[in-house]
């Protein structure tokens, strides 16, 4: 059983992270309903196992690779495709058709009726990728050098570079080790 990694510091970060590697992915949560719902189970924001969720998975794969073209070109400093922020504008805007205001400890927060569908996390997806493009810090977005994962860089002194130090931040140590070596 492979454990899911939550290093966004934002769910619509973690989401596009669903996917180890791109444009070929070796493992995906989103590939199987029993995969999406271990995923948003363990992101916190669990869906319910439905009839309609196989067929609904291409959808949250799709929003899932928009959200990625929208941030990742944001971490090299560059704009995002008009054409991807067109889409979440309307997915947006339809999912804020459906909501409704419900009290979130000292503030409100978008949310909406059961069922906990699949569309019911892409709309809080597409919630949180609005919010984080409209409060940014934007330049507290990153790209692990290594796997790609984008994270929000939540640390004091504004320095993280990996998505996990364990992961990749390790790996890459022993890489550059090892080149150094094997150079001289
Ligand atoms: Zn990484």
């Amino acid at each position: 059983m492979i454990d899911v990694e939550l290093v966004g510091n934002a769910l619509c970060l973690d989401f596009t992270n669903t996917v180890n590697s791109r444009p070929v992915a070796r493992r995906d949560w989103l590939a199987t309903p029993e995969g999406a719902v271990t995923w948003s189970s363990a992101a916190g924001h669990p869906i319910e196992r439905q009839a309609g969720l196989p067929a609904a998975l291409p959808d949250a794969r799709d929003l899932r690779e928009t959200v990625f073209r929208v941030f990742r070109p944001l971490t090299r400093g560059d704009d995002p495709p008009r054409v991807d922020l067109d889409i979440l504008t309307a997915a947006y805007a339809d999912g804020l058709a459906h909501a409704r205001f419900e009290r979130d400890d000292g503030r409100f927060r978008f949310a909406w009726p059961a069922p906990r569908t699949v569309g019911t996390l892409l709309r809080e997806v597409t919630a949180s990728a609005v919010d984080l493009l409209t409060r940014g810090p934007l330049e507290r977005i990153h790209a692990c050098p290594s796997c790609q994962w984008l994270f929000l860089d939540t640390s004091k002194n504004g320095r993280r570079r990996w998505c996990s130090m364990t992961a990749c931040g390790s790996r890459d140590k022993a890489r550059r080790y090892y080149a150094a070596r094997t150079s001289s």
